[in-house]
């Protein structure tokens, strides 16, 4: 499509950005902000929040909804989550955009990677520096400019950063569903592939925590006494395994296991840990039934061995996010804004999540991969292409002034089409 006239000067303005915001991402990155480490998320936010307000955000800083996991003894404890921050420009707009991001990243305090540096060959490296300081200076570089334009004044934008993404977003999941449910379409923030290419449908995915629990007894003296957990919970992990195969594109991943103390004592306790997913609802409707109907099941026959109980912890926590609809609508409004400016745009299925999973659960059309251009994440290779700053935020602002100009219509949200 052709650009109409001001919008071009408009996006014109962001030319030579590059570096100011390369900067920003190489400080963000230099603090660590791994999900346990509580101060340093406050250190980022500190940093990043004053943008958003000089920008003209109101900042809201909310607490964590109360989480817990089974820890190693079997317990139920709470675990400590960084704040949500909500940044609000536009209250009383009819028109609302949610944009989410991250303040966490994946590397923990103790990590040995720590440094952020521009490498000098076109790329940024270090924590974080794709997923996703980058992609929330993306974000807050194409809503600054965005609301200083005359297509914002029907619009609204609401910002939501969370301080445990990487960790699932439990902490934080209450407050994305209730600003996804009073949006129109969803922002998210996560790194492109390295070819540029947007993550579309994604994925559903659960977390099981099994606590098998036995009868401890010596191993010479009264082995007969003892109720082994540790062959307990191989005989759970046996019948899990069974369900792998079972239904197309549903896989249960048993990846951690933890139990005994001693060679000469009966294990009392076993812990085993679990991923699952699957990429329709129904397939993990049905495989979270059949997890529970297999621990059911075997705690009333002594399927684990005579004894053994084994308790149930966990579900699913990021819903299916399906490429239909006002999510496939919107994805082909990315497109058309990026080649208007000369940017291919493809997307691919995943079997990774992310927050655009849940928004997608509250009935909000997202697309969740429109920050920066990068790779290796989660690892210490970790980098982002510099050249796609710009670009990227140019993108997400054409996006905004064609849905605030009128020229791409707003799509309908996902539960307007289920009603
Ligand atoms: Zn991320």
């Amino acid at each position: 499509m052709s650009l109409d006239p001001s919008f071009k000067d408009i996006l014109a303005s962001l030319d030579g950005r590059g570096d100011a915001m390369a900067r920003d991402v190489l400080a963000w990155s230099a603090i660590n902000s791994g999900t346990q480490n509580l101060p340093g998320l406050e250190r980022v936010a500190g940093e990043v929040l004053p943008q958003f307000e000089a920008a003209g955000f109101e900042a809201r800083t909310l607490p964590p909804s109360e989480v817990t996991e089974i820890d190693a003894d079997g317990r139920e404890a709470e675990i400590e989550r960084g704040p949500v921050h909500v940044l609000t420009a536009r209250p009383e707009a009819k028109r609302r955009v949610l944009m989410t991001g991250h303040l966490d990243t994946v590397f923990p305090k103790t990590a040995d990677f720590q440094r952020a540096e521009d490498r000098g060959d076109g790329t940024l490296h270090g924590p974080g520096v794709a997923d996703m300081k980058g992609g929330i200076r993306v974000m807050l570089e194409a809503a600054s400019t965005f609301l200083k334009t005359p297509y914002a004044d029907e619009v609204g934008i609401d910002v939501v950063l969370n301080s445990d993404e990487e960790t699932g977003s439990h902490a934080s999941a209450s407050v994305l569903h209730e600003r996804a449910l009073a949006a129109d379409i969803g922002l998210v923030y996560e790194p492109a592939l390295p070819d540029g290419t947007l993550a579309g449908a994604r994925a559903g995915s659960g977390h099981y925590t099994f606590t098998v629990r036995g009868l401890a007894a010596h191993a010479g003296r009264e082995f007969e006494k003892g109720r082994n957990a540790i062959l307990g919970a191989a005989r759970l992990m046996g019948a899990i395994d069974r369900l792998n195969g079972q239904r197309d594109g549903v896989t249960l991943n048993l990846g951690v296991i933890g139990g005994g103390q001693a060679t000469n004592v009966v294990p009392d306790l076993c812990l085993v840990r679990m991923n699952v997913r699957g990429r329709r609802t129904e397939d993990l409707t049905w495989v979270d039934a059949q997890i529970r109907r297999t621990v059911d099941e075997g705690n009333a026959a002594e399927g684990f061995g005579a004894g053994i109980r084994v308790e149930l912890h966990g579900g699913v926590h990021r819903p299916v996010k399906e490429m239909r609809g006002g999510t496939a609508m919107l994805f082909d409004a990315v497109r058309q804004a990026g080649s208007s400016l000369g940017i291919g745009i493809d997307w691919a299925p995943t079997g990774g999540c992310c927050d655009g999973n849940n928004l997608a659960a509250a009935g909000l059309p997202n697309v969740d991969t429109l920050g920066v251009v990068g790779g290796k994440i989660h690892s210490d290779q970790e980098y982002t292409v510099k050249d796609s700053f710009v670009p990227r935020a140019k993108l997400s602002l054409l996006l905004l002034m064609l849905l605030g100009s009128g020229q791409v219509p707003w799509p309908a949200r996902l539960d307007a089409e289920a009603a």
